[in-house]
């Protein structure tokens, strides 16, 4: 018991405490995007904070499409949204909504305010308003119309909604306090004119809701408990309560602030990306190298790994950044148990084993997983032509290189040992094939007739290999230089960060692979059937990340 309570994120432990006092009955949160963006990493520790928490307290999470400002949004942001947070494993099955559903009770919400004397229509300009808020220093001056009666108010409200006021004309503010420490609270904006077409409620407003006084009745209207959002709302919080409680909505839901999720050295500004992309600097939102979902997805991160991730960053209201080798942590422990490890060469020269008939083939059989059995075995063939990778043959070996060399032995991975008795080279001393014996007696499984050697080596046979286009990733961002160009705020973006294979070779065993799919390639690291490019014919991997890392988990 004592355990539990430890582990329990301060969020967590304020729900608990609600619960308690019986603020709240049951729990329920949401996520609340604007349509006007593709998500990334920060967005799904959100999703999954929310979700998580409405599963563990068995209550409700919604997803709500924060679409009150015409300007900005788009539908198509709508639907990638959508599937985004359903690939995450969120369940918003019964619970969509968009917030300009609630433009007729944001509206009467306002009228409530001004018949309670807690709103007023206001002329001055945007300059002016900003002119009379004052400073953090000092205190603001009211505005003159703030004495207007409440029949006043109520008619210039009605006609800035029937359209008799251009944009910028006219808003309605709340009036609170011009002498406020808090800036948020120096009677702020809550509506405004615009003359605008709405993507769902089409013409029919031509004043809109301002974000302070939208979002707490949408939360409201939801019966929202927990609404928590991100650091740079918390001087917000009081103009929420505000709001909630002069708009008399009972129960009252409550607004808990977080850390954002940032990662050191990756672009996650909305502004940064769209850059990147329209600079042909990547392939586009879901290019494997960024960390919108959709690339994440692309790359072949699972949402289980996304998870561990988020669990393992933790919620916080220090503001921190997180390595990105915590999230190539997290995919590697998801995929090492689950999926199959498969022969791939990526860098190929021709291994002729001199003493294997010409014309036979065998078909071993190789575990998929030696750690996981369930995950069941396959066929390999082998013959006397196979490709195995460059590096894994020298001709002058430093110390320490157990691989081939001329006179060397090495084992086969899943087949026989093999000893190097020669090579060819091209014109220019390029090592074209390296010719080898085997013995028959070294058969994988049968005790390798007792003998040992230092250096196993992966391979695929020629005839039977795919070809394969094999994508590998940097950093996007040059590490030495950090994101930014402190100069000129542009991006300091590493020159080498794609490196395409065209020429890989990998076992003939992925005619049932599908876009998505993942493998560990031995010794190569793990990789994913490019959902954009790959093709049945010719197949294109992403690495995912590679095997090894210096990686610690923080303690
Ligand atoms: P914008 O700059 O357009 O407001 P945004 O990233 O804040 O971009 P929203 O659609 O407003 O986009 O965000 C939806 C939700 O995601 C909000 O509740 C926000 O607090 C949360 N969120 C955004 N970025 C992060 C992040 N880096 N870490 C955690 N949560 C985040
Ligand atoms: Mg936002």
């Amino acid at each position: 018991m004592g355990e539990e309570a430890v582990s329990k994120n301060f969020i967590e432990q304020e729900i608990d405490k609600d619960l308690a006092e019986g603020v709240y009955t049951e729990v329920c949160t949401r996520f609340p995007p604007e349509p006007n963006g593709y998500l990334h990493i920060g967005h799904a520790k959100s999703i999954i904070l929310n979700s998580g928490l409405a599963e563990k307290y068995h209550g409700t999470f919604h997803l709500r499409f924060d679409d009150t400002n015409p300007t900005k949004e788009d539908m198509e942001f709508v639907e990638s949204i959508k599937a985004d947070v359903e690939w995450l494993g969120a369940d918003f099955k019964d619970h969509l909504y968009f917030a300009s559903d609630y433009f007729e009770v944001m509206y009467e919400c306002a009228v409530k305010l001004i018949k309670k004397g807690k709103a007023f229509v206001c002329d001055l300009s945007p300059e002016e308003i900003r002119e009379y808020r004052g400073t953090l220093k000092e205190p603001g001056k009211n505005s003159p119309y703030r004495g207007r009666s409440v029949e006043e108010n109520l008619k210039l409200f009605e006609e800035m909604k029937n359209g008799v006021y251009k944009d910028g004309e006219k808003v309605l503010r709340a009036k609170i306090d011009m002498a406020s420490p808090n800036i948020n609270m120096r009677d702020p904006v809550i509506y405004r004119v615009a003359h605008m077409s709405h993507h769902n409620t089409g013409d029919k407003w031509c004043i809109y809701p301002m974000y302070d006084f939208a979002h707490p009745i949408e939360d409201a209207v939801e019966k929202i408990t927990h609404s928590i959002c991100t650091l740079e709302f918390e001087d917000h919080r009081p103009l929420y309560d505000w709001v909630v409680k002069e708009c008399e909505f009972d129960p009252a839901p409550r607004q808990i602030e977080f850390a954002k999720l940032y990662l050191t050295n990756v672009v996650t500004g909305k502004r940064y990306i769209k850059k990147l992309v329209e600079d042909g600097i990547v392939d586009g939102w879901d290019d494997p190298r960024l960390v919108s979902i959709a690339a994440l997805r692309r790359r072949g991160f699972t949402p289980e790994s996304l998870r561990m991730f988020v669990e393992l960053c933790g919620v916080s209201k220090a503001q921190g950044s997180v390595d990105y080798a915590m999230l190539e942590y997290c995919i590697r422990e998801d995929l090492k148990m689950k999926r199959p490890r498969m022969m791939a060469v990526l860098d190929p020269i021709k291994l002729v084993i001199d003493n294997y008939p010409e014309d036979e083939t065998e078909w071993l059989e190789a575990e998929n997983n030696l750690e996981n059995e369930a995950l069941g075995k396959r066929k390999l063939p082998f013959c006397r032509e196979l490709y195995i990778e460059r590096e894994d043959f020298m001709i002058e070996p430093p110390k320490k290189y157990f691989r081939l060399f001329p006179g060397n032995e090495v084992r086969l991975m899943q087949a026989y040992f093999v000893k190097c008795v020669s090579y060819e080279t091209d014109d220019e001393g390029n090592v074209t094939v390296v010719h080898c014996t085997y013995d028959p007696e070294t058969k994988s499984g049968s005790g390798f007739a007792g003998r040992k050697v230092k250096g196993t080596i992966h391979w695929v046979a020629a005839p039977y290999a795919k070809k394969a286009e094999v994508r590998l990733y940097g950093n996007l961002i040059d590490e030495e230089k950090g994101v930014y160009n402190e100069e000129d705020g542009s991006m300091n973006i590493n020159s080498n960060s794609l490196e395409v294979r065209k020429n890989c070779y990998v076992e003939p065993n992925f005619a049932d692979a599908k876009p998505y799919d993942s493998f560990q390639f031995v010794r190569n690291g793990y990789f994913c059937i490019d959902a954009k490019d790959s093709k049945p014919d010719a197949m294109v991997f992403n690495r995912i990340v590679s095997l090894k890392s210096s990686f610690r988990l923080p303690k």
